[in-house]
């Protein structure tokens, strides 16, 4: 089964490119797979020289001349010292294999110094200034040409994340959403969705003006909507003209991978496609809903049937605390994208899908889901991530894969 932890460019400068792949190495990981394009955040590095690391947009190698159009990715510090050749030369040279991941379309840096790149909602508010839209030319340029410069650094895989629509978040919220309202808010209008809606038959403009009408009666007042998204909820809800819109942005995701897959796989290298839902669902307490995440991609336009014609690999986000659920995930996601396809899981080693409590069994509960995941058509496994993981966490991955 092949093996690889996610680590990111600051952890392996500030801790050093060396010790860092000894102890990867050493927990028994075939490979890393490093944060070549990330987005703004700030995060507690248990064991990082600061124990709080500020990460920046923008990608860790040097912008190749005449790859981009309007949209060029912020530098990171020390990006012009080309710090991805080194991890790669130290990953062969101890016989590692290093896989290139990308995030693709969340980048608050360029949607502020472009907001008509960034999706639009019902109200015609560009509030999400991180979410740059998949169906806006631009956008689709720079996905393309992203993921052609980082499969020229040499990577045996670009693993690509937010390579779909996002979910609706706000920093602060004082309505009561329920989860079908949100929802609704975070579908975008821009003339570009909206266009190609139109032009695949649905009534665009009908199915903006029936999220205003719903969404604004909430923040006047109106009750929420109660339970999870699901296509006959929201049928119910908003009706057939909103449902409609919601599925046609998949043609627009289809054909923005297509072309990824296709310019990665002309540099020479694999695309893996990392699905968000599995995060929307699991990734704050590692207890995801009902609906697998396979069964609600389409949520984020994600149609992972035609996605399975179209892209070599995907990674599953296994954020659950229960190893069966993994386990139902994978087998959900090879039933939509085909037994051919390679299938990875991610597992946290630690918070909160394994402890705090119950450490003595700790690394069996890790074990337990890889060897679900593996059960489930899984061929392999990445443990996320190095550097947010503290040290008796990452220690279970030698347990686990022992
Ligand atoms: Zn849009």
């Amino acid at each position: 089964m092949d093996t690889s932890v996610y680590v990111f460019a600051e952890d392996l400068a500030g801790e050093g490119l060396g010790p860092v792949l000894d102890r990867i190495t050493g927990y028994g990981a075939a490979g890393v797979t490093v944060a070549a394009a990330h987005h703004r955040t700030r995060d507690v590095t248990p064991h990082g020289v600061t124990r709080i690391t500020q990460r920046q947009d923008g990608v860790h190698f040097p912008v190749p001349d005449g790859l981009f159009g309007r949209l060029v990715p912020p530098l990171q510090p020390g990006a012009d010292k080309d710090p991805l050749a080194e991890v790669r030369r130290a990953c062969a040279d101890r016989g590692l294999s290093a896989h290139g991941w990308a995030v693709f379309l969340r980048n608050p840096t360029l949607g502020a110094a472009h907001p008509d790149v960034t999706v639009r909602n019902c109200f015609g508010d560009h509030g999400f200034p991180a979410d740059l839209c998949p169906a806006h030319p631009d956008t689709r340029g720079y996905a393309v040409a992203l993921a052609r410069a980082v499969a020229r650094q040499g990577f045996a895989s670009v693993v690509a994340e937010a390579l779909h629509f996002a979910t609706f978040s706000a920093q602060r919220l004082a309505v009561p959403l329920g989860p079908m309202d949100a929802f609704l808010f975070g579908l975008c209008f821009c003339d570009h969705c909206l266009r190609r809606a139109t032009d695949l038959g649905v009534h665009a403009e009908v199915a903006r003006e029936e999220c205003a009408r719903i969404v604004g009666g909430v923040l006047d007042g109106d009750l929420p909507a109660q339970g999870e998204v699901t296509r006959a909820a929201l049928t119910a809800y908003a009706g057939p003209e909103v449902v409609a819109y919601a599925r046609a942005r998949s043609e627009t995701v289809t054909t923005l991978v297509a072309e990824v897959a296709a310019a990665v796989t002309e540099e020479g290298a694999k695309l893996t496609y990392i699905d968000g839902t599995g995060a929307a669902k699991g990734y704050a307490d590692g207890l995801p809903p009902a609906g697998l995440a396979a069964h609600d991609a389409w949520q984020l336009g994600v149609d992972l049937v035609a996605l399975g014609d179209i892209v070599p690999s995907f990674a599953v986000l296994g954020y659950a605390r229960d190893a069966a659920r993994v386990a139902d995930d994978v087998a959900a996601y090879q039933r939509s994208v085909g037994k051919d396809r390679e299938l990875r899981t991610v597992l946290r080693p630690g918070v909160p899908d394994i402890g705090p409590f119950g450490e003595t069994d700790a690394t069996e509960r890790l074990a337990a889901k890889v060897r679900a995941a593996k059960a489930a058509g899984a061929q392999g496994v990445d443990f996320y991530a190095y550097g947010l993981a503290p040290l008796n966490a990452l220690a279970r991955i030698k347990g686990a894969l022992g």
